[in-house]
């Protein structure tokens, strides 16, 4: 298991949430010593491209800070990606998160599609043929689900009033869907019972990693990566990742 992660995350690139002071300070704090941390470098305007248009880079451009920190997390999904693609898995401690970001809009904390940016490179790269995203954040990925709506790429989102059934969906999609080249798992922890959604233990979130990890040795040779979301309650993410991060590994 490789950690992917740049010292730049933690500056305070804007005034949201995802971009609040000491939320990633929180995480690394609990995965630090305990994994291989892996650096990652900037994605390109090209890799971009794969998935938003030339006026939507151009937006985020000129917002310097934001433009630099979004490219590093999209690289850093990119990183987390090649390394499950060559047979190890990783988790991505990158922000700002990316899912709610279109091919030409974005909002929700979001600027590029970092889970989005990292399966089409692979793709381009002739690495993966298809790839199935589960995605256990609070929030529909709007964003992924539009960059990859009638693609080999399938975008999954549980969503259930209680706990046994937000889990059984995950069992369910996990034994039914079995055609893909990697797991691809965008983890956000803002449904925990401490965070906005008020649903999962952390504990869940140990199990979410074990189904994954399972799920990727039964249909694709264990290939799978995780790349951070949602998670603003900072006296609970910690350990809420690292139980994911746990079961996955
Ligand atoms: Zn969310």
């Amino acid at each position: 298991m490789k950690i992917i992660f740049h010292p730049r995350y933690t500056e305070v690139y804007t005034s949201d949430p995802a971009a609040g002071a000491g939320r990633i300070e929180a995480i690394l704090k609990e995965l630090e010593g305990a994994y291989d941390f892996v650096e990652p470098q900037a994605a390109s305007v090209d890799d971009l491209r794969r998935v938003h248009v030339q006026s939507h880079v151009e937006s985020i451009q000129r917002e310097k800070h934001v433009y630099e920190i979004a490219c590093l997390a999209a690289g850093g999904a990119i990183k987390a990606a090649q390394i499950a693609v060559g047979g190890e898995a990783s988790f991505g401690l990158i922000r700002p998160p990316g899912h709610h970001a279109s091919p030409d809009h974005c909002w929700g904390f979001c600027y590029f599609n970092n889970i989005a940016v990292a399966l089409a490179k692979l793709q381009d790269d002739k690495l993966i043929e298809n790839a199935l995203i589960l995605d256990f954040d609070l929030h529909f990925g709007d964003g992924s689900s539009n960059v990859f709506e009638g693609t080999e790429i399938k975008y999954f989102h549980p969503d259930a009033e209680n706990r046994g059934k937000f889990i059984d969906q995950i069992v369910n999609k996990f034994n039914t869907e079995k055609n893909y080249s990697v797991l691809a798992v965008s983890a956000g922890f803002d449904r925990h019972v401490e965070d906005w959604g008020g649903l999962l233990t952390t504990d869940d979130y140990r199990t979410i990693g074990r189904l994954s990890r399972e799920a990727a040795e039964r249909n694709c040779n264990g290939k799978r990566f995780a790349v951070l979301e949602g998670g603003y309650n900072h006296s609970v993410l910690g350990e809420n990742v690292r139980a994911f991060v746990e079961g996955l590994a």
